[in-house]
């Protein structure tokens, strides 16, 4: 499988170089966010005063961690590190609990950004001969317009067509041939579910391969949708305060995602402790991107649980590879006392060939107890069977669940399409347990 590189030079740099490239990096970066006030404060106690005072990448070490919360409070301008006139866009998330996180652009920030996207796009096999559906939200929301600059600057013909309007968008794939697409997992399963209601082969269109991301997924939840419609899934990772999406991303070989480490220094901590862990060990992302202007972050924790897969790649680009996030060390779910990720319960229900293509996780109080309720859409055809088949399918997902994760969850099966569909991230999880 031959495939091109979008910036041969810097996605393939051996291991010394790459670190001294990080070291030039970080210093200038630490110059930079020391032009913001967030962190010409925070680094005061650090004895920190410019980038020369770092001298080797364990330097980093000495650097306290950002978090969320320090971007909250740091609202709206604290972070910026450049003046205004230099800015040219932002980006907020959606800032649901409290204010939200801005980050600033300058042009440069969003060329580099358009470049770590563009180096996705050849990282999958695609290239300026396809035609790329981007159905996810352009706006302040970051997947829309970040994937956008980076397919423009391969050569895709793009089709902006954002999230939402599933009948549309099946006409746009049909009548534009689009051969990639760009979607949440849980809306990509909500397309197949509309093909099928219109009586569409999926694998009758032109599409070669879809790039999903933006909320966790399970690996039987790739091969279920792989199946569907005949292609290739990439996982791509993002976050709006690493700019979006072009943070890690698969190749061909669908072997976990590379991370841009020329533009990235990634560690991985236990999120306990804050003290850094080993590669192949389970924790939390921190980053610490090496190219910003406006907006500079030092160790940023991303709350995000995976692993280093640190043997080398296929492919022949050199940053590390991390494994699918398993979930947020801040949605862990409690429940009678025993620890789930929610990502737990998807791996085993997306492997159940008789369960549909959305499920929700309900917490309940039941008297002193804890009760977990699965609600599970099931395939169509397998709706109308009897009730003691229905019954059967019930233990079936209870005893899966059970093996997996230790609870007795109750069980609800529900008609296709009846459970709420969600364009962009999905709420797979409703905790209705009363707050002590
Ligand atoms: P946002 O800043 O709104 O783009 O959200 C970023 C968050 O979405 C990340 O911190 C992850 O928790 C989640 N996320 C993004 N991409 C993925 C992915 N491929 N797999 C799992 N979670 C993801
Ligand atoms: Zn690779």
């Amino acid at each position: 499988m031959s495939v091109d590189f979008w910036q041969n030079d810097l996605e393939t740099l051996d291991r010394q170089s790459l670190e001294a490239l990080q070291l030039e990096l970080l210093k200038s970066s630490v110059d930079q966010a020391l032009q913001a006030p967030f962190y010409k404060n925070r680094l005061k106690k650090t004895g920190i005063c410019s980038g020369q005072d770092i001298k080797s990448l364990d330097d980093l070490k000495r650097i306290p961690f950002t978090t969320k919360d320090d971007l909250r409070e740091s609202y709206p301008r604290g972070m910026l590190a450049v003046d205004q006139e230099q800015v040219v866009r932002m980006h907020a998330s959606s800032g649901t609990t409290g204010k939200p996180t801005v980050i600033y652009h300058t042009i440069k920030d969003i060329d580099v950004w358009a470049d770590l996207v563009a180096r996705c796009v050849l990282a999958s096999g695609a290239g300026k001969n396809d035609v790329f559906q981007n159905m996810i939200s352009y706006g302040l929301f970051t997947g829309g317009l970040g994937f956008h600059y980076g397919a423009e600057r391969v050569g895709m013909m793009i089709i902006p067509s954002g999230t939402g309007n599933t009948a549309r968008q099946i006409k746009l794939m049909q009548d534009f041939s689009s051969t990639v697409l760009h979607a949440t997992p849980s809306y990509m399963l909500h397309v197949n579910a509309k093909l099928i209601e219109n009586k569409i082969d999926p694998k009758s269109l032109a599409l070669k391969k879809a790039y999903l991301g933006a909320e966790p997924y399970s690996e039987n939840t790739r091969k279920k949708i792989e199946k569907m419609f005949d292609i290739d899934i990439y996982n791509s990772y993002g976050m709006s305060e690493l700019n979006g999406p072009g943070v890690g991303f698969e190749c061909v070989h669908k072997c976990g995602m590379h991370i841009w480490e020329d533009c990235y220094i990634l560690e991985v901590i236990d999120p306990d402790t804050g003290e850094n862990l080993k590669e192949g060990e389970q924790g939390e992302m921190v980053f610490t991107p090496l190219r910003r202007q406006a907006t500079p972050l030092l160790r940023y924790r991303s709350r995000d649980l995976t692993s280093i897969i640190p043997e080398p790649c296929a492919c022949g680009r050199t940053g590390r590879r991390i494994a699918r996030i398993t979930g947020r060390s801040d949605d862990m779910l409690i429940v009678s006392g025993v620890n789930v990720f929610p990502s737990q319960i998807e791996e085993v229900l997306m492997k159940i060939p008789e369960v549909g293509t959305n499920y929700q996780i309900y917490l309940e109080n039941k008297g002193a107890l804890e009760k977990m309720v699965v609600k599970v859409e099931i395939y169509s055809k397998l709706f109308e069977g009897s009730a003691a088949a229905l019954d059967k399918l019930k233990a079936k997902i209870r005893e899966e669940i059970k093996a997996q994760v230790v609870l007795n969850p109750l069980i609800e099966l529900h008609e296709p399409g009846s459970l709420p569909v969600y364009e962009l991230k999905s709420k797979r999880v409703v905790d209705n347990r009363i707050k002590l």
